[in-house]
């Protein structure tokens, strides 16, 4: 399938079902309205996020989309804050995967923070170190801890989320951008390390301009129509979750048609 036909992917009913799928930062923007789609497609999921009542909304909102002829909906919260976990946190949480489940089919990475976006001589040192912890080095001990559980899959898909400022830096972008350079620097090296010897899929998407909190916080003076539906960015999601996608690993793919990049601005003056 090209590009477009991934970006425009309309999944069949049932893609999901039987699938064991974890999503990070579950509980509000992209994630949400993600783990709802494979809900609907009859994923099992595990909902990780730091904010348990939005992750218990979220888990009721799930249990009631039953279809009438389909199994009920299975969904677990997994409490985790990727800013303050320890190790015993994530090991704790992959032994509960194990346990449950004794495996996993599909992996996002989708929670993230923006930090400060400004030039890199007034990015305080702590904002810095947040964003890199956040984005970056969380996605690679939870990667890590779930190996195991990804590798007892037939089929497993491990899915980063990039942004298109970690494939090309933009100035007061700083942490932001860096530590999507990191991500997508680690979704190659686990390909390559994956490839061959594993079923395991690894690829970055880039879901573009999407309503969301964080483009609200990156771009405060946006027409808050002008971002797209997060529900419309999806299909290149559900592709990577789906048996369709076997085989594709290493890949960075947009869940938009790529803009035009503008020459380098000021935060709030271009598209990302
Ligand atoms: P969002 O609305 O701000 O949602 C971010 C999610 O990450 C929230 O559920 C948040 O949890 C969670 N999160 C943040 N810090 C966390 C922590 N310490 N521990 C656990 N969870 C944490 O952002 P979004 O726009 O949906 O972004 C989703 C992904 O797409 C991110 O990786 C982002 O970089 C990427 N992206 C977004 C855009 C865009 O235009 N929106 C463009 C390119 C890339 P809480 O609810 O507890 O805050």
């Amino acid at each position: 399938m090209n590009d477009a036909g991934i970006r425009n992917y309309s999944p069949p009913a049932g893609l999901l079902r039987g699938r064991v799928i974890a999503i990070t930062g579950a509980g509000d923007g992209i994630g949400r309205v993600l783990a709802l789609a494979c809900a609907r497609l009859g994923a099992q999921l595990v909902l990780i996020g730091r904010n348990i009542k939005r992750l218990e909304s979220l888990h009721a909102e799930i249990g009631a989309t039953r279809a009438p002829d389909a199994p009920a909906p299975d969904a677990s919260i997994a409490p985790l804050d990727l800013e303050q976990a320890l190790a015993p946190d994530y090991e704790r949480l992959a032994a509960a995967v194990q346990e449950r489940y004794g495996r996993l089919d599909g992996l996002v990475h989708n929670a993230a923070i923006l930090g400060t976006l400004a030039p890199v001589e007034h990015v305080d040192m702590l904002s810095w170190v947040r964003v890199l912890h956040v984005n970056l080095t969380a996605a690679f001990a939870l990667t890590k801890v779930l190996l195991p559980a990804l590798r007892a899959s037939a089929d497993a898909s491990l899915v980063f989320t990039t942004s298109s400022v970690g494939r090309r830096g933009r100035a007061h972008w700083a942490a932001y951008a860096v530590s999507k350079f990191g991500i997508e620097g680690l979704s190659q090296v686990l390909a390559d390390e994956l490839a061959g010897n594993s079923r395991v899929r690894v690829n970055a998407v880039n879901p573009g301009p999407t309503r969301t909190r964080m483009r609200r916080q990156a771009f405060p003076g946006e027409d808050p129509a002008q971002p797209t539906d997060p529900a419309l960015v999806l299909g290149t999601y559900l592709w990577l979750l789906g048996p369709d996608s076997r085989d594709v690993t290493g890949r960075s793919l947009d869940c938009q048609e790529p803009r035009p990049v503008h020459p380098p601005a000021g935060p709030g003056s271009a598209a990302r």
